[in-house]
């Protein structure tokens, strides 16, 4: 053992030895329909707007703590109830793991709870801030089994759930009455957490019922609506509970350049929704053709992906690969998930290409 080995052994904890992290695949010169981005650009026009506006902010200065004008267009935008205010993040990423670090307790393993299959950050990031992560699975048509959620709330007495809506990798929207029952479930000892990420293609949301619902907190992101390489995502809640989470948030998390360009965007937010739109149509047309396929199963979508179950999925792959397609292997992720990938929607152009190479695998 050489003297980092023994550093490491004798320093950094045993279940972060044994993580193996988080593994990006290189996407260079690959079309890349594994990460739920946005395929479209700004127009060069505006592109030169915001290059105008960023060459103005201050960057030799901290942000300003109270990110009070990146949050008053957040809160105009996006519907955030009267009221109540948000609270930013690097990425919702980051907003899962406030929102943990503010939950882990010292005295006892406190649980955290989450459909499977789900976002893997709600596991991930229960592990690493010591908390246990119970997952129950969903049905096999993957809508939530919720005599099973009820029971396990009921156990394990989980000091927050976690609830993709619409869920990933499934890409279904859990049922309304389904998320009040788990929140009411939850009651005065528990948080729900409603991770809104593709909300932009949804077009549904709990944001403004949260006044109705005290322990819930609703979380959202611009990364999957065409501003992934910002990293901002903001969440609501009552004004009350959300301060706790402000003393957890480092102080300046969101940096200058994310402001402006948030803030940017959010005034021609327009632009930005009516790409989302356009995915949207192109969701119906790659189901529609994908469904008439032998042996391809797709099923309902209300985010800017779709879950498929092909014949062979390692075959699919392979071929998707070798023609330059980048997707998401699901197949090996339990039974549930057997035979499954998951693609983003992109361009009619993108999507074409990856149709024809599913269609060659098939053969
Ligand atoms: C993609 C995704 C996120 C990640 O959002 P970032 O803001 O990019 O960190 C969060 N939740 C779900 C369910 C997602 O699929």
């Amino acid at each position: 053992m050489s003297f980092l080995d023994n550093l490491i052994a004798n320093t950094i904890r045993a279940d972060v030895r044994a993580e193996k992290g988080y593994h990006v695949p290189d996407a260079s010169g690959y079309i890349k329909l594994d990460a739920m981005e946005n395929p479209y650009e700004l127009p060069r026009e505006l592109r030169r707007e915001l290059g105008e506006r960023l060459a103005e902010v201050v960057i030799n200065r901290y942000p300003l703590a109270s990110y009070a004008t990146l949050k008053e267009r957040v809160c105009a935008r996006m519907g955030v109830p009267e009221g109540f205010d948000v609270l930013l993040g690097n990425g919702s990423d980051e907003l899962i793991s406030i929102i943990d670090t503010a939950l882990a307790r010292q005295d006892r393993r406190a649980v955290v709870l989450a459909p499977y299959p789900s976002f893997v950050m709600f596991e991930r990031s229960a592990r690493l801030t010591g908390m246990d992560f119970v997952s129950v699975p969903v049905k096999e048509d993957f809508t939530l089994d919720m005599p099973a959620m009820l029971a396990a709330i009921a156990e394990h007495k989980p000091v927050v759930v976690y609830l993709a809506y619409p869920n990933n990798p499934t890409g279904n929207l859990p049922d309304d009455a389904d998320v009040v029952r788990i929140a009411e479930a939850q009651g005065e000892h528990g948080l729900l957490v409603v991770d809104e990420a593709y909300q932009p293609f949804a077009r549904k949301s709990f944001m403004g019922r949260l006044p109705q619902h005290p322990n819930m907190i609703v979380m959202r992101t611009l990364s999957k609506l065409g501003l992934a390489g910002i990293r901002l995502g903001y969440m609501s809640a009552a004004p009350e509970l959300l301060a706790q989470f402000e003393k957890v948030r480092p102080p300046y998390n969101v940096n200058v350049l994310t402001q402006a360009a948030a803030e940017f965007a959010l005034d021609h937010v327009g632009v930005l929704d009516e790409q989302a739109a356009r995915l949207n149509e192109e969701r119906t047309r790659l189901q529609r053709e994908l469904s008439a396929l032998p042996g391809v199963q797709v099923f309902p979508s209300a985010a800017n992906f779709l879950l498929v179950r092909v014949p062979d999925a390692d075959k699919t792959v392979d071929k998707l690969l070798a023609d330059r397609v980048l997707i998401k292997n699901l197949s090996k992720m339990g039974k549930l998930l057997s035979g499954c990938i998951r693609v983003t929607v992109s361009t009619p152009e993108e999507n074409s290409v990856f149709l024809n190479a599913l269609k060659a695998s098939l053969s």
